[in-house]
């Protein structure tokens, strides 16, 4: 599985930073069939992406080319491997879908493999989430060439289910059914079989309790995860209960 750990704002000083990264490569080494990214805050990814030369994976939480912000040209010199794009919470902020497909085709340029996040703020009875998902994702794909398309990693997170409890994650038939019609949207910019090559995560309040029943069957590739990657015994549980 695809173990993403997106310590958000979470981890503030370098100590813990650096514990949970020793946690992340010894994950690794001993679970190999997974991938383990982590994503630290800019700040403290240069820190511990720096040399890195373990199985772990990095990931910024954000790219852009903007004045004060991390380019996709700094991670690849620092050698990470992914870049969050379009996060819930950067979204909040006013991040347009246009700017979310710039900073996508930003991070490909330059060899940096984006890890779109999508989903609705809230359910609604008609579906109309749905189309709001297709537009976030139609935004993302339709400028790439078809071989970006494939390597673009879609993180489904219903914002709704964000920072809370197991109880409160979306429920497994629910995740597969967002998962095919994931694959249905992305088979509008992949010829064949091609949309079922593409890495499809979910997040959303996945702890060490649910973490099984949400992987199994579903369809996903893996899981995106924010409060319980920061904390060592429980991601620990978490990729054990996975595995
Ligand atoms: C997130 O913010 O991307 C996330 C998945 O958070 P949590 O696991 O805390 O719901």
């Amino acid at each position: 599985m695809f173990i993403a750990a997106n310590w958000k704002a979470y981890v503030e000083d370098a100590k813990k930073g650096k514990a949970l990264t020793a946690l992340g490569k010894r994950l690794a080494g001993a679970y190999k069939k997974h991938e383990i990214v982590l994503a630290p805050s800019a700040v403290h990814l240069g820190l511990l992406a720096h040399g890195n030369k373990s199985k772990v994976r990095f990931a910024a939480q954000d790219v852009s080319l903007t004045t004060g912000e991390v380019s996709a040209q700094m991670l690849a010199d620092l050698k990470v491997t992914y870049a969050i794009v379009g996060h819930s919470e950067r979204r909040a902020m006013g991040e347009t879908d246009e700017q979310v497909a710039e900073k996508a085709r930003h991070a490909l340029a330059h060899g940096i493999v984006p890890i779109l996040c999508v989903g609705e703020r809230e359910r609604d009875a008609n579906a109309g989430y749905l189309s709001l998902i297709r537009a976030q994702l139609s935004a993302v794909f339709e400028p790439l060439s078809p071989k970006e398309r494939l390597e673009v990693v879609v993180a489904y997170e219903p914002v709704w289910a964000i920072g809370k409890t197991a109880a409160d994650a979306l429920p497994a038939h629910d995740i597969e059914e967002m998962v095919l019609y994931i694959r249905k949207v992305l088979g509008e910019y992949l010829p064949g079989k091609a949309p079922s090559r593409v890495k499809i995560l979910y997040g959303g309040s996945v702890e060490p309790l649910n973490a099984r029943d949400l992987a199994s069957g579903t369809g996903i590739d893996g899981f995106l995860i924010g409060h319980a990657s920061v904390e060592p015994a429980t991601f620990s549980a978490l990729v054990k209960a996975v595995s």
